[in-house]
Order: C-alpha cells, then sequence, then structure tokens
C-alpha cells in the first residue's frame, strides 16, 4: 500500500495541514467510521449463540469513543475504578461493564459492588477479599489458561511465567472460597495477550478453557479475552487479522461445548486494539534534521510522552510524511531515524527507517495510534499531554480532548 492516508480517505476531504495549525501539534486524529466499523466487526464474532464484545477500554478511554463503542452495541471491560467512572461517565448502563482488575483494594472492590458491577477475581486472595465484603453474591474468575500468545513478552497475559488469573490446580479452592461465602461462580475469564495475527493459539485457549468451563455448573458467561492484532507494517501491505476464517474455526469448537455443557451460556470476548488501533494517527512536526556519524535523525514533537509504545516495546509504527497537506509519495525513499523531543537516547519513533527525506516544517503521520496511544501518555519532560480530535461520519472536525496546558500540570502542586 502507498498510502494508508489516501486509500482510507482517512482525514475525509479535510486537509492535515489545516488540523495541524487549528489544534496544534502533536494531535491525535480519529475517524469515526474507521472507528464504527471495526466496533461493528468485533460485535458479530459470534452470532449463532448469546454473545457479546467487550471493547477493553484501557486501550482507549476518551469518552467520546466510549460513546461509540455504546452505540455500537459493545460491552466494556474495565481494569480499574477510573474505567468504571469514565464508563458511567459515557452513559454505559452497569449492566454493561465487567470489571477485570488485578491486585485491587477493599476500596476498589466495594465501589464495584456498590455499582451492581460484575467483577472478576484474579486470584484465590482476591476472591476471599470479594467473598467477605459481598457474602452470597455472584461473582467471575480469572483463569491462568496456562498458554499465552502475544507480540512481545511484556503483553503476554496467559501461561505459567505471567502474573495473571488462577491456575487450574487451585480450582478445588476456587469451589471452597464460594462455598464458605455462599458465592456462585458466573463467569470464567481470560486472556492470553495481546496482538496476534494468526488465530490458532486463540482457538487453542478459547478450547481450554471450555475444557475447564465443564467442572464450574452455574456459569452465566465464559470469556475467552481479547488480543486480534492488526497489521501494524500495512505500508508493506501485511495481511489483516483474518477475521472470517477465524468465526468459521471457532463455531465448531463452540458447538462442541454446547453439546457436553447442554445449554450455551453468554459467550464474550475482549477486543481492545483491533476495534481502536487503526482509527487514529498521530500528527506532528519536524522541526530539525541533524545527521550524525553518518545517520540521518529527523527531529519530531512526537515524543515517547505522546507515543510510547515504539520506546516501551519495541512496536513499530508506519509513518508518512504530509508536505503542505500532502502525503510525499513513497519513491525515493532514504534511511531516517525519526525521534522525539524527550531527553532520553530511547526517544526513538523508528530506526533507520526507510523514509521520503524529511524536511523541517512537514508532518509526519504516525499510524495505527489508537490504541495504547493516548491512553499510556505521560507528562514526562513537563510536556502536556496532546489533544484528540474526530473526524466524524459527515467529515466535520471535532475537539474531543482539548490539548493539556502548563496550568494543568501547576494544579497539582
Ligand atoms: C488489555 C486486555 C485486553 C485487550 O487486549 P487487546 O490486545 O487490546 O485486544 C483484554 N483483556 C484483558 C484482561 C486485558 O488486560
Amino acid at each position: 500500500m502507498n498510502s494508508f492516508i489516501e486509500q482510507s480517505n482517512f482525514f475525509e476531504g479535510n486537509n492535515p495541514e489545516k488540523i495541524a495549525q487549528e489544534y496544534g501539534t502533536p494531535v491525535y486524529v480519529y475517524n469515526e467510521n474507521i472507528l464504527r466499523t471495526r466496533m461493528d466487526a468485533v460485535a458479530k464474532v459470534i452470532t449463532k449463540y448469546p454473545y457479546t464484545a467487550n471493547y477493553s477500554v484501557k486501550a482507549n478511554t476518551n469518552i467520546h469513543i466510549l460513546k461509540l463503542a455504546l452505540e455500537e452495541g459493545n460491552n466494556c471491560d474495565a481494569m480499574s475504578v477510573g474505567e468504571i467512572q469514565m464508563l458511567l461517565k459515557a452513559g454505559f448502563p452497569k449492566e454493561r461493564i465487567f470489571f477485570v482488575p488485578n491486585n485491587v483494594s477493599a476500596e476498589e472492590m466495594q465501589f464495584a459492588i456498590d455499582n451492581g458491577i460484575m467483577t472478576s477475581c484474579d486470584s484465590l486472595a482476591q476472591l476471599e477479599l470479594y467473598g467477605s465484603l459481598n457474602k452470597g453474591g455472584k461473582v467471575a474468575v480469572r483463569i491462568n489458561p496456562g498458554v499465552g500468545a502475544g507480540h512481545h513478552e511484556k503483553v503476554v497475559t496467559g501461561g505459567k511465567k505471567t502474573k495473571f488469573g488462577i491456575s487450574e490446580e487451585f480450582i478445588p479452592q476456587i469451589f471452597e472460597i464460594a462455598e464458605k461465602y455462599n458465592l456462585t461462580i458466573a463467569g470464567i475469564n481470560q486472556h492470553i495477550g495481546s496482538l496476534f495475527m494468526d488465530p490458532q493459539p486463540y482457538l487453542d485457549a478459547v478450547t481450554n478453557i471450555l475444557r475447564i468451563a465443564l467442572q464450574f455448573k452455574d456459569l452465566e458467561f465464559i470469556d475467552f479475552g481479547g488480543g486480534y492484532g492488526i497489521p501494524y507494517h500495512k505500508l508493506d501491505d501485511e495481511a489483516v487479522f483474518p477475521m472470517e476464517d477465524f468465526k468459521k474455526r471457532l463455531e465448531p469448537i463452540l458447538d462442541d461445548f454446547v453439546a457436553k455443557y447442554g445449554r450455551a451460556p453468554l459467550f464474550k470476548s475482549e477486543p481492545g486494539r483491533f476495534c481502536v488501533a487503526e482509527g487514529s494517527v498521530i500528527l506532528g512536526r519536524l522541526h530539525a534534521v541533524k545527521h550524525n556519524n553518518g545517520k540521518t535523525f529527523a527531529g519530531t514533537d512526537i515524543g515517547m510522552n505522546v507515543l510510547v509504545r515504539p520506546s516501551m516495546y519495541d512496536s513499530w509504527h508506519d509513518i508518512e510524511v504530509i508536505r503542505e497537506g500532502k502525503v510525499v509519495a513513497r519513491d525515493n525513499l532514504m534511511e531516517q531515524t525519526v525521534t522525539g523531543n524527550i531527553c532520553e537516547s530511547g526517544d526513538l519513533l523508528a530506526k533507520d527507517r526507510p523514509l521520503p527525506e524529511m524536511k523541517r516544517g512537514d508532518l509526519a503521520c504516525v499510524l495505527d495510534t489508537g490504541a495504547y496511544g493516548w491512553s499510556m501518555c505521560s507528562t514526562y519532560n513537563s510536556r502536556p499531554r496532546p489533544a484528540e480530535v474526530l473526524i466524524c461520519k459527515d467529515g466535520s472536525v471535532k475537539l474531543i480532548r482539548r490539548r493539556e496546558t502548563i496550568e494543568d500540570l501547576m494544579r497539582l502542586f
């Protein structure tokens, strides 16, 4: 693909240079049509049985984006009291929120109980705490499936080495604690990791949790977790996640379980990245180019405080160059290292990346930044966090989060 921006008509006829000037840089720009399409796609992963796709909001908690998920029929997973509060504020009814925390305090758990929000306990200790706070209640437990998958060790969340979930050998203790506090284990959930493009490990994990589920008699739901990947190398024509193939292969696994269990509980999945990643780009300004020891550095205002994934996970994000409002064609590429403005040598967006030669004043347009982009921003180096704008269905541009100011940072002192 020569240009995702052009092919997807990402700016819907708006001039990116104008957006950059009006809202300043760096700025996150979202496309409502793309977001809605992805949210709708995950809502239809299972059609034969009762099913909900729970958008995992830690990927992006902007309230305006949560409202799109609400309208597209997604339920949501929250990891913290803060995320629950964002969801309530966005208009989600409590029944459509699932709390999947780990290592929370009694106060945090009590908040979910008081608000009638289904909670999953990630350890026997947390289940014990839940039981003591809500005797006779309904609760879920997170199972560690003993297998994991993902793009980086830091995002593999299932498997013997990870901190998450309760391993299978402790299932008898789950029942002991449930009996002690008269709890109903109404759901089990898992999450094997993030960003896989091959459905097989996920399908194996589904088969595995369904085998485990046979030991639980009162299940209202079984949650298979998230992690569906998106093509971060789209400019090199990386294929998309094979959703149709995945759905076809999932169905017989569910059929087999339903026959054995005698009924179909509600099935759930928890996609985060798939819903939002491709619906956003960051526009940043190129302020300085320099040549050090034979390397060319293109210095932008997109620091690791704005997008941490490249420095944290060595993640790849495609970059397009925009000059005077137009995408610069990708012929005549030259190796450049694209950096931010933070005082860290690890503040790199792209290392030795073949790109059109960048010049001062150009815009760097970083693709696929809707997931774990703004939600992982920081104010490192006392740089206020960027604004977010949404290109609406009708092509209008709406500010959905104002840029943070120095006064915002000062207010905490
Ligand atoms: C982060 C997370 C997800 C979402 O993962 P994606 O890779 O963004 O789909 C789902 N479930 C749990 C428990 C998570 O922690």
